[in-house]
């Protein structure tokens, strides 16, 4: 007898980690289902995926009731960038509980295994570096990335409740910084600003004195840490970090897009806002010894990739 395909449902499947997930999973033959209204995600970066038999797209908001029998769950969907977050705060904070909440009875339903995307916002403005899982966060929640953080600490905490009170197989990803092709020029955040800056011969605008720092994961290892803590039975009910510890200020990131596009260094320093985190990097001892993963992609490396992306997309 045939097997039975395995139907996956990929929330925020349009958004810039989501459609490299359902690339992704497309190539192992399951029939997944993106379901995105592209509030931040956009149609462009499924386009390649439509002709595919096994995809199927559902244009709707992750906050309205949806009945289909998965055996997965990737709950992605949510505004993730500070600058789209803090454009529509609440929205933002329906998206986050009452999707996620959806989400998790969706899996309950059909005892489906759900993977809930978290975030190293969940740290805060942290006071330890690198940050392990075991670090409870210095988070503010009269600040204005609170709408993001807070409701994602409830995301996770919704998760756990979950699973404790109706035995739910739930995977938490604490995903970090990550860039790559997919990326919305206009979301705000400094590696597709830096690019698109650098490519149109504009200053590089550097918030506060630059010399905050931040880890940055290649897309495609991001996607594989993704899928093996989704695959890995070790991985449950607890929470991992996902990202690159390679860890640089904002100031060097800067230079070294200068340098790859080949443009001089012209940097426009703004006012930081406050709640921005001074430093961040992810400790993946967990990841490393309970998936088996690690980064492999360097920062240069990504990096060329990224500018090509946007150089192309400009002339399309
Ligand atoms: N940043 C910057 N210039 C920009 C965009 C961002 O200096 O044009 C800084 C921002 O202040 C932050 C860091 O780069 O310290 C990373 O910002 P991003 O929005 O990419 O993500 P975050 O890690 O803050 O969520």
């Amino acid at each position: 007898m045939k097997n039975k395909m395995k139907k996956i449902l990929v929330t925020g499947g349009a958004g810039f980690i989501g459609s490299h997930l359902c690339k992704s999973l497309l190539r192992e033959s399951y029939e997944v289902y993106c379901l995105d209204n592209y509030l931040t995600g956009h149609k462009k970066n499924i386009k390649n995926l439509l002709k595919n038999k096994n995809f199927k797209l559902i244009e709707q908001d992750v906050r309205t009731s949806i009945d289909i029998e998965v055996d997965e769950i990737y709950h992605l969907a949510c505004p993730a960038s500070p600058k789209a977050y803090k454009e529509s705060p609440v929205l933002t904070m329906q998206i986050a509980l009452l999707g996620t909440m959806k989400m998790l009875d969706l899996a309950k339903k059909y005892k489906a295994k759900i993977f809930f995307a978290s975030t190293s916002e969940v740290y805060g403005t942290p006071e330890v570096s690198p940050q392990n899982e075991a670090y409870l966060g210095k988070v503010d929640l009269w600040g204005n990335r609170s709408c993001y953080n807070e409701s994602k600490r409830m995301g996770e905490a919704l998760c756990y409740n979950y699973a404790r009170e109706y035995s739910l197989d739930i995977r938490v990803g604490r995903i970090f910084n990550t860039y790559g092709p997919h990326m919305d020029e206009d979301d705000g955040r400094v590696v597709s600003n830096f690019i698109n800056q650098a490519l149109k011969k504009y200053s590089l605008t550097l918030y506060g004195d630059g010399n905050q720092t931040r880890s940055f994961c290649y897309i495609d290892d991001m996607v594989g840490a993704i899928r093996a803590l989704m695959d890995s039975t070790k991985g449950a009910n607890t929470p991992v970090n996902l990202g690159n510890p390679e860890e640089i200020t904002i100031k060097q990131l800067a230079s070294q897009i200068c340098k790859l596009t080949e443009t001089n260094e012209r940097f426009l320093f703004e006012i930081m806002e406050g709640d921005d985190p001074i430093q961040r990097r992810p400790d993946i001892s967990k990841a490393k010894e309970l998936l088996k993963w690690e980064p492999k992609v360097k920062l240069e490396e990504g990096l060329v990739l990224t500018i090509d992306y946007f150089k192309n997309s400009s002339i399309q």
